[in-house]
């Protein structure tokens, strides 16, 4: 199954698709997290990707296209693949049904007011990238699955967030209409715990 996450910046997409991966069996394949290792390595794309995430802008589409073909021809991706946080504009949404198709597209919706409170609550694990919020945690500060340190992402301050809901308004939100048009669209609303956001999605994937 080639599954796509789409939601704002801190809708949950990261949450459940660790879940969903592990459930159905196929890779997560995250852009975020590959251009967080990219610039933890400081190749040539890192450094690029580095001062737009900074900004709280988009990658440039060649760029996160590039990558996103690349990850997608190796052969963990032959029964299926889970994409979290792309495509993220019109433009990869086109490229990517160039080079692949999609099942079904995953939107997680979360009232605006509330994304804020979780993006900047969010400690991300710095190993296994699972996510948590500093409301659950009681003080803890290693991942419950790998025990390596949580880190809080350099990108999830107020300031960069602001900008980051915005461009998700104008650059994402318009793939909710582009994937309702070709009728794979499956809305969730992810203002409930996680457990009941991730059965309701299992739900309606069948
Ligand atoms: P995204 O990948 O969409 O940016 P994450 O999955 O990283 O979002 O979640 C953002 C933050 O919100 C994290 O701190 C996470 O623990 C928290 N979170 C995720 N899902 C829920 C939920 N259903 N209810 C409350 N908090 C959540
Ligand atoms: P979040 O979970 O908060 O939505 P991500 O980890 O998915 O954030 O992405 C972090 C940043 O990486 C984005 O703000 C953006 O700058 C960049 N990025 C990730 N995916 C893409 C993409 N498909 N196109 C362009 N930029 C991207
Ligand atoms: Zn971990």
């Amino acid at each position: 199954m080639n599954l796509i996450l789409l939601g704002a910046p801190g809708a949950g997409k990261g949450t459940q698709a660790v879940r969903l991966a592990q459930k159905y069996s196929i890779p997560h394949i995250s852009t975020g997290s590959i251009f967080r290792s990219k610039i933890k390595s400081q190749t040539p794309i890192g450094i690029v990707a580095k001062s737009y995430i900074d900004k709280g802008q988009l990658v440039p589409d060649e760029v996160a296209i590039q990558i996103v073909e690349e990850r997608l021809e190796k052969e963990d991706c032959k029964n299926g693949f889970l994409l979290d946080g792309f495509p993220r504009t019109v433009r990869q949404a086109e490229a990517l049904d160039e080079f692949s198709h999609v099942d079904a597209v995953v939107n997680i919706a979360v009232p605006l007011n509330k994304l804020l409170k979780r993006i900047t609550g969010r400690r991300t694990c710095s190993k296994c990238g699972e996510s948590y919020h500093i409301d659950y945690l009681n003080g803890k500060t290693t991942c419950a699955k790998c025990g390596a340190d949580l880190i809080q992402r350099e990108d999830d301050n107020e300031q960069t967030v602001t900008s980051r809901l915005d461009v998700y308004q104008k650059q994402t939100a318009p793939l909710i209409d582009y994937y309702t048009k070709k009728g794979v669209i499956i809305n969730i609303d992810g203002d409930g715990d996680i457990e009941k956001v991730f059965s309701s999605i299992c739900e309606k994937l069948g």
